[in-house]
């Protein structure tokens, strides 16, 4: 299949272009009845290839430039010990997820990264070929299709990371490699810096964090990635891809850790004002692919684009849709809901959780992560 885009990733970011990423696919395709839950595998894109479509022109319409494959969690080791595929190869899902992302992208000017996640061979065996066969297999099956770049995502150990971005630049496309970790660094202790440093001199070309933490915390864990980088003299393009939910508990392994997790996070909920201010502050920071992952809807992803309008010179086509900062209210008929069509209402709201008996803080459940992190084999 030929696609019609024109520039590629690198040419985009070289060029100082702000890239909008897409939103969480796997969280919000179990929300509506496609994915189970702590299997977290993307069968969806074979079983069910119409709602992953429908998903991504949801994020395209919203204005990301780039349609991830939802290949999440789809290394052959990971579907085998979650057990709920059957008669359904990782091999074909991978495909299909390209093929799906590929007929949309080409709706607009997106461009098809192939993703892959972290495996449950590094967990249990640490086995480096091992680890690069089951991330160069997942590779082989996106190469058949029509990909642009690379991600490797939601990685939580820098060395795996590496070892992921080493297989992937063999193809010679370009890679991003996003980590999920906090300011605290990564489940061994590297810095986010370190982990950063070790990343570009494996050959990756975009840096950044993705999901565990909400996005004012992602945006200071890449903060820490570009100081490691400036003071060890190299450069990459960063790139963050945070919750779509509220994580101001700051631990260490992020929503995971929360009560809530996975069923009950809908009171952590970003608003699209929320997210003005993230799109903000990490373009303030010099980061310039802006995306988000689980949590992150469509709605979401408009407001970073319709947030970075100005330095980007257009609005998604969802803008139809939608007044800056509530302006379609001035139609409403009733006077004090008119009165709520301009920024500062909107900017300066605390929204109400409507749940009286509700903390504002939850406990995370640290102590089971170290007992846990204890047992690992090294
Ligand atoms: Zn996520």
């Amino acid at each position: 299949m030929e696609s019609k885009k024109s520039k590629g990733i690198l040419e985009r970011l070289n060029a100082g272009e702000v890239v909008v990423g897409d939103g969480g696919y796997v969280m919000q395709l179990e929300r509506r009845g496609y994915v189970k839950a702590g299997h977290w595998t993307p069968e969806a894109a074979v079983e069910h290839p119409e709602a992953v479509r429908q998903l991504h022109r949801e994020f395209l319409r919203a204005g990301a430039n780039v349609m991830q494959t939802f290949t999440f969690y789809c290394s052959e080791d990971k579907l085998e010990i979650s057990g709920n595929v059957s008669n359904i190869s990782g091999g074909q899902i991978n495909e299909a997820a390209c093929d799906l992302a590929r007929e949309v992208a080409n709706e607009g000017n997106a461009l098809v990264a192939g993703c892959v996640s972290k495996t449950p061979c590094y967990q249990n065996s640490r086995n480096e070929p091992k680890v690069k066969a089951i991330f160069k297999k997942q590779m082989d099956d996106f190469l058949k299709r029509d990909i642009d770049f690379f991600i490797v995502e939601f990685v939580d150990h820098v060395e795996e990371a590496v070892w992921a971005v080493q297989v992937l630049k063999t193809s010679g496309k370009p890679v991003g490699a996003t980590m999920c970790i906090s300011p605290q660094g990564d489940m061994q202790g590297i810095p986010p810096g370190e982990c950063a440093v070790r990343l570009v001199k494996a050959g990756a070309d975009i840096v950044g964090v993705n999901c565990h933490l909400d996005p004012l915390t992602c945006i200071d864990t890449v903060k820490l990635m570009k100081e490691g980088l400036e003071k060890a003299g190299l450069r990459a393009h960063l790139m963050i891809q945070p919750l779509g939910f509220h994580t101001p508990e700051r631990n260490h392994s992020g929503y995971i850790n929360l009560p809530e997790f996975p069923f009950a996070l809908e009171t952590r909920a970003m608003t699209r004002w929320d997210i003005h201010k993230y799109a903000r502050e990490a373009y303030n920071a010099g980061i310039r692919y802006i995306g988000g992952c689980c949590g992150f809807e469509a709605y979401h992803i408009r407001a970073i684009a319709e947030e970075l309008c100005a330095e980007r010179g257009f609005l998604p086509p969802a803008s139809e849709k939608h007044g800056p900062w509530g302006a379609a209210l001035e139609m409403h008929t009733k006077p004090w809901v008119r009165a709520r069509a301009h920024r500062e209402y909107w900017e300066n709201l605390l929204p109400a959780s409507g749940r009286p008996k509700c903390p504002s803080m939850a406990t995370p459940a640290e102590d089971e992560e170290h007992q846990l992190k204890s047992n690992i084999p090294t």
